[in-house]
């Protein structure tokens, strides 16, 4: 049972709280990735999985055994970290099979499960290349080959497509994937990239600042941010979140601007919130704000300035400041009607494609539709 439970789980490094109190669960055979900024404890809450940190507090099991006094190396895992950490001295051939001579196992076992684990890996002719004759990807390849002879419950990969370039980490994203579902085996991967986090994770667990801010399915953690360091977080260019007031259950104001609302919200504290609204969803609905008949005395919609437009062959994001000094960015097809800076526009969103968040904790606020 490939199976990793954290229970109230935290690491200290004297006054640093690298990780706290982390409790979550990874499913057998789930591809469950652990994504935050630099700093946020998702390397040190994988090294205390493979063993490599000793736990402060909590339990960490594997399968149905709390590991927490248990060696790295009778952990049933097996680590794939960024530097691959292949011998420079050693073939291909005996990179890949040196767990399994640590391990004693006899030498025509030890063939197949090398030449399979080539062979899934596409590296059966480079077996008596040294590391130094390889480029990055089949670096990468030998130390994941490394990984799968020894047959683990359970695979940690710590930012294990990082030293490669966009397009080698593009397809190797894609062909991690696919061994995860021939092998069947339990992944949990550590990464600061929400490209490969969403593109590649069933689950993916977001923490910042030691602490687990969502666990999730991407979608689900992408259509509906736990909270606003979420909502900024994923999403490329990030949500717009600006400071807003509820003026009535279907109404958000902002200055002289407004947003509909499909709900009302539970029994606000406080009317001041945190809106936020993805850069896709926000729509150009009138390309001079005042010029329109009867446009003028509309409020609905937000009323901008365009400041910026970014080009980026497929798309524009199109920067707009609101008569708050808010900027917001708007995301357009390139088949879009161009804006041209200095322009007067107005912003629309739907009212479910309004997010809110408490001002001062962050949290989601909940709406009754
Ligand atoms: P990165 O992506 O940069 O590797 P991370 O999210 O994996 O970051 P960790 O490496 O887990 O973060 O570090 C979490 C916190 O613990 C950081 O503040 C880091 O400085 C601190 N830390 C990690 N290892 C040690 C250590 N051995 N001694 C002291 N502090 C440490």
């Amino acid at each position: 049972m490939g199976r990793v439970a954290f229970t109230h789980v935290t690491k200290r490094f004297g006054d640093v709280v690298a990780v706290d109190d982390l409790t979550v669960v990874v499913n057998d055979g789930e591809f469950f990735v652990l994504l935050g900024p630099s700093g946020c404890g998702k390397s040190t809450a994988l090294r205390m999985v493979a063993g490599l940190e000793e736990v402060t507090e909590g339990v960490i099991e594997i399968g149905d055994r709390a590991v927490n006094r248990v060696p790295p190396k009778d952990r049933d895992i097996a680590m794939v970290f960024q530097s691959y950490a292949l011998y420079p001295h050693m073939t291909v051939r005996r990179n890949i099979e040196f767990p399994l001579r640590t391990r004693e196992v006899p030498r025509a076992e030890r063939n197949t499960l090398v030449e399979h684990a080539a062979e899934i890996l596409g590296l059966d002719t480079l077996l008596d290349r040294k590391p130094s004759q390889l480029s990055g990807g089949q670096r990468q390849r030998v130390a994941l080959a490394r990984a799968i002879v020894r047959q683990p419950e359970v695979f940690l990969m710590d930012e294990p497509l990082s030293n490669l370039d966009a397009k080698l980490r593009a397809s190797t994203r894609v062909e991690l994937v696919a061994l995860q579902r021939t092998l069947a085996t339990t992944v949990v991967y550590v990464t600061h990239d929400q490209v490969e986090a969403m593109t590649m994770g069933d689950r993916i667990a977001i923490m910042f600042e030691g602490a687990l801010q969502q666990v999730g399915a991407p979608q689900d953690v992408y259509d509906k941010p736990a909270n606003r360091f979420v909502a900024e977080f994923i999403g490329t260019p990030p949500m717009n979140t600006f400071a807003a007031r509820l003026v009535s259950p279907d109404t958000l104001a902002i200055g002289a601007g407004t947003l509909p609302l499909d709900g009302v919200v539970a029994d606000p504290a406080t009317s001041e919130v945190i809106a936020g609204v993805r850069p896709e969803h926000l729509v150009v609905t009138s390309n001079d704000a005042g010029s329109e008949p009867g446009d003028a005395a509309t409020t609905d919609g937000l009323v901008g300035t365009v400041t910026l437009v970014e080009s980026l062959g497929h798309e524009r994001h199109t920067r707009v400041r609101l008569d708050t000094g808010t900027e917001l960015v708007v995301r357009q097809p390139a088949s879009a009607v161009a804006l041209v800076v200095g322009r007067g526009v107005r912003l629309r969103a739907k009212a479910h494609d309004v997010h809110l968040y408490d001002q001062a904790s962050g949290i989601r606020l909940a709406r009754d539709v």
